[in-house]
């Protein structure tokens, strides 16, 4: 969304090779992508006339095994944002011990101006210019900001269509009719939770005496705040990309889930009073949780930030300025490569899943899950401790000198 979401990524990756020590060339092996793919899709509107958007599908690593992140429909998508975000696939695949390496997918389009049958014909259109480059062994897309299951089913439908047999392992995210993972849908938020939890502990925060702001209330806020709610937490703040809402004496959030699915925003509930996106992210709360764009807290604002414990829901929500600003004020960031790993941990199971042909229990998804988080935690956390780093540091260092350990043992072909 930021133009320059793809230089921040770059200097979170200079801050890793500061404590590593690796050299230049491999910076610069680290910083580009491995493979990039910008592709126009000619579209009929409904109305006869016709346009032509432009899409992109970005593979930044495939040391560690095929690459994997999600397709973003959204107005401002480019090429240097999904470059951004492919590398933080990659360090989020790293870091959860998952072998995949990370890519990213964009249309330039915003979906809530085209009716279904005209994203349908986008999202195959997409797919269809990009199927030589995925596949369960190559790169597997999975939902993102502006898409969802029904983009998956049409995604696996041309893919398969193309091959003439039906591909579950070739996109992640899908209905549970058609091969998805029990658990996959509220999976990024549940893992937000179990890591927001883990983060409150280590802040002598006890979750029933702890307020909360939750920026964004689509795939991950709307869950992560109905989980946080659940676990006792007061929830003070929320907001969409339409307005916010406050109330401090606390948000019925089931009350708000189910205006939401009535009118479609948060905006109106009648249970709190408006706010701005400013009263969102400066709210006096101890829980902050950036739940929907990169680059919102920025330089500008982060000084203003009152919480003290930072969850990111989102990719890439603080810039490296305001990163700074946060650890010198003494807040505990959590970054979005820890945070809200629960979205690719349970597309991995899908995947796994799909490519064997045997189900799991919703049991067995959300302990596996836990387990995996919990542990993802405890590693960062040990690590930040040992070496004096923050969170997110520790997080961007150990996935990328896992990345590096692999290139280093594969070597350079030819
Ligand atoms: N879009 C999600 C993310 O940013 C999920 C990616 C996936 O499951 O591949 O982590």
């Amino acid at each position: 969304m930021t133009n320059n979401a793809f230089e921040d990524a770059k200097k979170q990756l200079r801050q890793a090779q500061a404590v590593l020590g690796f050299s230049d060339a491999e910076y610069d092996q680290l910083a580009n992508s491995r493979r990039e793919v910008a592709v126009s899709i000619p579209m009929r509107r409904h109305d006869g006339s016709r346009e032509i958007l432009h899409g992109y599908r970005v593979q930044h690593n495939m040391t560690r095994g095929p690459a994997k992140g999600g397709v973003r429909f959204a107005p401002n998508v480019d090429l240097d944002e999904v470059r951004a975000l492919a590398m933080l696939m990659t360090w989020k695949c790293s870091l959860l011990n998952l072998p995949y390496g990370g890519a990213k997918g964009g249309v330039n389009v915003d979906p809530r101006n085209y009716s279904d049958h005209e994203l349908e014909r986008i999202t195959r259109r997409y797919t269809a210019e990009i199927i030589p480059i995925i596949g369960p062994d190559i790169d597997i897309p999975a939902p993102d900001i502006g898409t969802n299951e029904q983009n998956m089913a049409w995604m696996m439908d041309t893919f398969s269509v193309a091959k003439g047999h039906t591909v579950l392992g070739v996109v992640t995210g899908k209905p549970i009719s058609l091969g998805g993972s029990q658990g996959r849908a509220a999976s990024t938020s549940r893992g937000v939770e179990v890591i927001a939890l883990r983060a409150l502990e280590k802040a002598g925060l006890d979750p029933k005496n702890t307020t909360a702001s939750v920026q964004g209330f689509g795939k991950v806020g709307r869950g992560a705040a109905r989980f946080l709610f659940d676990d006792g937490v007061t929830i003070t703040a929320v907001s969409d990309m339409y307005g916010g809402l406050v109330n401090p004496a606390g948000i019925d959030i089931p009350a708000l889930e189910k205006f939401v699915d009535e009118t479609g925003k948060v905006v109106g509930f009648p249970g709190a009073n408006p706010a701005t996106g400013d009263d969102i992210l400066e709210a006096d709360v101890d829980l902050l949780v950036p739940a929907a764009v990169e680059g919102v807290i920025t330089e500008e604002n982060a000084a203003r930030i009152k919480a003290r414990v930072i969850v990111e829901g989102a990719n890439g929500p603080t810039t490296p300025e305001a990163d700074a600003i946060l650890n010198a004020a003494g807040k505990m960031v959590v970054p979005d490569i820890l945070a809200n790993a629960g979205g690719v941990v349970v597309s991995y199971f899908e995947w796994v899943q799909s490519n064997q042909s045997n189900w799991w229990s919703l049991e067995e998804v959300e302990d596996r899950l836990r387990v995996r988080m919990n542990s993802a935690w405890d590693d960062v956390d040990a690590y930040a401790e040992e070496k004096g780093l923050s969170l997110r540091t520790a997080a961007t260092v150990m996935a990328v000198e896992r990345v590096l350990a692999a290139h280093n043992m594969r070597g350079l072909f030819p």
